[in-house]
């Protein structure tokens, strides 16, 4: 909605920054993207990608990319995106 203003939207985004730095694991240094509306929007995503990796356990394409990146969370380009909310 463009009725929030900028100002609202900066504050919300550092709460979100704050609520992800506090999450354990969190690395800002392996964190690749500064842009704090970044963080936001996959704060804002974190919904979507639940439904996303329900969907994805069954993709040979995710799990081939998870073999490949040796990392259990990858996703195909296809369930990536829908995890991103596109
Ligand atoms: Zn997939």
């Amino acid at each position: 909605m463009d009725d929030i203003s900028r100002r609202e939207k900066k504050r919300i985004t550092s709460k979100g920054v704050r609520a992800l730095r506090t999450q354990p694991g969190w690395d800002p240094a392996n964190y690749r993207s500064p842009d704090p509306q970044d963080a936001l929007q996959s704060l804002a995503a974190a919904g979507a990608q639940h439904r996303a990796y329900a969907d994805a356990s069954d993709c040979s394409m995710c799990q081939a990319e998870r073999q490949r990146t040796k990392d259990d969370t990858a996703l195909c380009e296809v369930h990536l995106l829908e995890a991103l909310g596109l």
